[in-house]
């Protein structure tokens, strides 16, 4: 079997072609613009890259973008103020928290702190909750984007089963409740799971989200499974040069590919969905603030 390759690369560009869109009807129609703010504290090299790139495409899409760029010993009584600021600012429809905090502040408090309305990322305990009891909530952006990946390939995934590897509270755990939202079968298998191999050749979608280079094989995917790939790892690439590196997934992608019916690719496949998602949710956050139809199709 020839895998079809689920390109979240142009995914992505008509979602955020879809959030533009709305931007441009809350502009003209209601005179609101939708505003994200970004606050990166300390000077961690990927989360800058992030935090740019998250602020390139918040502009490009027509929302306002706002950087809070705080030093590495930043209190967090100084941070949580920035926060309740932002919480109070009518203009700001949505904050984000670049992850991982310098190790003196306390990521559980600090996120806490941010108003669950403009929680973006999804991570606030009343979202989690929410999710968890099915009721609207903000979404975490890496599994909403999965999950839209899904529902477009498939249209449905009701009684599927699926298997998600990896139980973090930021990909494994939202992405297991999306799941069962859409009336899978879930099983959420992760470091301490026997028989991983087992496990995985019973699934109809497996979701890779564990941060170890090529770990799935081919020979653990049932003939036709999807495989979304959500681990982004950085190999080093000789053979491109001396110090050149390469970015794989959590899944071997030529033997998954040979035995899968659809894969995401790494790059091009969840990476580019989860920042769409970040500027769906942002338009979803700002249209429920002012009481507002929320868009179809952007949220689960
Ligand atoms: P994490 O380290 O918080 O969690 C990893 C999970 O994998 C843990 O729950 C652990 O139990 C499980 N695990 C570890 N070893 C295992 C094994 N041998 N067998 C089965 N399970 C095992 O990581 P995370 O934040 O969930 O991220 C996972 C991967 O996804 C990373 O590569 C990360 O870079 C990537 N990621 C990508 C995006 C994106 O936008 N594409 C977003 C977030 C995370």
């Amino acid at each position: 079997m020839t895998a079809t390759i689920i390109d979240g690369k142009a995914f992505a560009a008509r979602v955020r072609a879809q959030v533009a869109g709305h931007v441009t009807r809350l502009k003209d129609d209601h005179g609101i613009t939708p505003g994200l703010a970004v606050v990166l504290v300390g000077e961690d090299p990927a989360s800058e890259v992030y935090v740019r790139s998250k602020g390139k495409m918040t502009v490009e899409v027509g929302m306002k973008s706002v950087e809070h760029k705080l030093e590495a010993d930043t209190s967090e009584a100084d941070l949580l103020a920035l926060i309740d600021q932002l919480n109070n600012d009518p203009e700001i429809h949505g904050i984000l928290v670049q992850l991982p905090l310098p190790k003196h502040l306390n990521e559980d408090l600090v996120i806490n702190s941010i108003d669950p309305a403009k929680d973006v990322d999804g991570f606030h305990i009343s979202n989690v909750g929410l999710l968890g009891t099915g009721q609207k909530s903000m979404v975490p952006c890496t599994p909403l984007g999965c999950l839209m990946m899904l529902r477009d390939h498939h249209g449905s995934i009701s009684g599927m089963d699926a298997v998600v590897i990896g139980r973090s509270n930021i990909v494994g755990k939202p992405m297991a409740q999306l799941l069962l939202g859409d009336s899978c079968t879930v099983t959420i298998a992760h470091s301490r799971t026997k028989d991983l191999a087992d496990v995985v050749r019973r699934a109809d979608i497996v979701v890779a989200a564990v941060g170890r280079p090529e770990m799935v094989p081919g020979d653990w995917i049932k003939e036709g499974a999807t495989v979304i790939d959500v681990g982004i790892n950085r190999l080093d690439a000789p053979e491109k040069g001396a110090g050149k590196t390469r970015l794989v997934g959590d899944v071997d992608y030529e033997s998954c590919a040979a035995r899968a019916g659809a894969i995401t690719p790494v790059p091009g496949g969840v990476g580019p969905m989860t920042i769409a998602c970040l500027l769906a949710n942002t338009v979803t956050a700002c249209c429920r603030a002012n009481g507002l139809d929320e868009p179809e199709g952007l949220t689960a």
